[in-house]
């Protein structure tokens, strides 16, 4: 009837919006680049925030001794210890505890946040092992992964731009996150210092060379989404400081999240709104923002029951809407598809932009070099309808030839021991 048709066109023309051709991917990909060269050259230079993280010495393998991480990017915090046994060898031994932060902590004091972070970090280092004790008169040094926008002025210094992610406290902007950690940590009795301030991509990135030198980027599809990647120093005009001895510098890209399942939600309303879609009321949980959650989505979109049960019971349970019809519950999982593609390709566009970037996109003589990117995050690893599209449209992107050259690897909590190696890696005693 006239409403089903209704509801068809709000759909019809939303993946017509959606649509992502080859050619026009091809197009992101050529603007980012161009973005990112803009963004090097110059602070301000582009919209895309491309980010100097001050490694200059990613991890080799021949780091050795017991190094601590602390990773906080989400709801959860993680503490972190590695024992790496240096060359040949590699980690010994890995120790972790996650904890989760209070929401009040989200939104209070930074004196209230780092005391809670220290106070359960020196919980965690009282536990250390007698065997890997660090020899006297050495301090314990640590990798600090913070995943919220920082501008950097060293390896370990570090201002916050912005919170993101439901945090909020207002005083933090502007200030050290190193400086307000160390502090809380002394005051805590702890014996450690900060040697590395890191992101999670460029946490990841480290995690991933440790263990395979043609790591060259990394990826997070998370709550958000941003990459990092090896520049040459020399192809960054805007860097003023003392030249690396690497001659490399990792940058970081940031790109806005997407949150696949609120714009689910926004379609869904809409043909309820114009469409009567679900009857002559809309449903009021369906109007509140961010109400369908994208594991929710991702849920219903691997729905393999054939009466799409999973469609039907989080419908009920989450936007309390009861009595669906299986087709109704198919123009749902139409609509996560719609919407999961669309991001994934995206991604993959956005991939082959640093690969541009990096001059791994095209062949070269003879040249069999492998090009690994270490992916992380809760959507690439759980959302495998989304993980699947992006590897194809890479490959349908680079073609299946130079995709032969191209691994994308999961690198599971890389950015955790990512950042203990980093502050191995550019530990004082070195
Ligand atoms: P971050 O460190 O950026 O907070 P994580 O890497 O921990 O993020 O990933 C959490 C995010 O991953 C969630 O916000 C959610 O969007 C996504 N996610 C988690 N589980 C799933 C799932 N089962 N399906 C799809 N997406 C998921
Ligand atoms: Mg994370």
């Amino acid at each position: 009837g006239g409403k089903c048709g209704k509801a068809n066109g709000i759909m019809k023309e939303f993946e017509e919006k959606c649509r992502t051709p080859a050619a026009k991917l091809k197009l992101v990909a050529d603007a980012m680049t161009v973005e990112m060269h803009a963004g090097l050259a110059s602070e301000g230079g582009s919209k895309l925030k491309m980010i100097i993280s001050y490694v200059d010495n990613l991890p080799t393998g021949d780091e050795k001794g017991t190094y601590y991480a602390l990773d906080l990017g989400g709801t959860n915090f993680r503490v972190l210890r590695v024992h790496l046994g240096g060359k040949g060898v590699g980690l010994i031994n890995q120790e972790f505890a996650e904890v989760s932060i209070p929401p009040h902590l989200m939104t209070g004091t930074s004196d209230a946040l780092f005391d809670y972070i220290a106070a359960e970090l020196a919980k965690f280092v009282s536990q250390e092992s007698e065997e890997f004790k660090l020899s006297p008169g050495r301090q314990r040094e640590l990798g600090f992964t913070f995943s919220f926008p920082v501008m950097q002025t060293s390896i370990n210094t570090g201002t916050l731009v912005r919170w993101t992610k439901g945090f909020s406290i207002d005083e933090m902007v502007g200030r050290d996150v190193v400086e307000e950690l160390s502090r809380a940590m002394a005051k805590q009795g702890l014996d450690m210092s900060v040697s590395a301030l890191v992101n999670d991509t460029v946490g990841t990135l480290a995690g991933g060379r440790y263990t395979n030198k043609d790591v060259v980027a990394a990826v997070i599809l998370g709550t958000g989404s941003n990459a990092a990647y090896v520049e040459r120093a020399q192809a960054i005009p805007k860097w003023h400081g003392v030249p690396s001895k690497s001659g490399e510098m990792i940058f970081e890209k940031m790109i806005s999240g997407m949150y696949l399942g609120e714009i689910v939600r926004r379609v869904v309303l809409r043909m309820a709104q114009e469409a009567a879609f679900f009857g002559d009321t809309v449903p009021p949980k369906l109007e509140v923002p961010f109400a369908l959650r994208t594991p929710d989505m991702s849920a219903m979109h691997h729905d393999t029951s054939s009466d799409l049960k999973v469609v039907e019971t989080k419908l009920k349970d989450i936007l309390e809407i009861s009595s669906t019809s299986l087709s109704m519950r198919k123009t749902i999982v139409e609509l996560c598809n719609i919407v999961a593609t669309r991001g994934a390709r995206l991604a993959a566009a956005g991939i082959l932009g640093v690969l541009k970037k990096m001059g791994r996109d095209a062949a070269k003589d003879g040249d069999k070099q492998k090009t690994v990117i270490a992916m992380d995050g809760g959507l690439y690893e759980h959302y495998a309808e989304y993980s699947k599209c992006l590897e194809n449209t890479l490959e349908e992107l680079l073609g299946e030839e130079l995709f032969k050259n191209i691994v994308i690897s999961h690198s599971n909590d890389g950015s955790g021991i990512g950042a203990a190696l980093l502050a191995a890696s550019h530990s004082k005693y070195l």
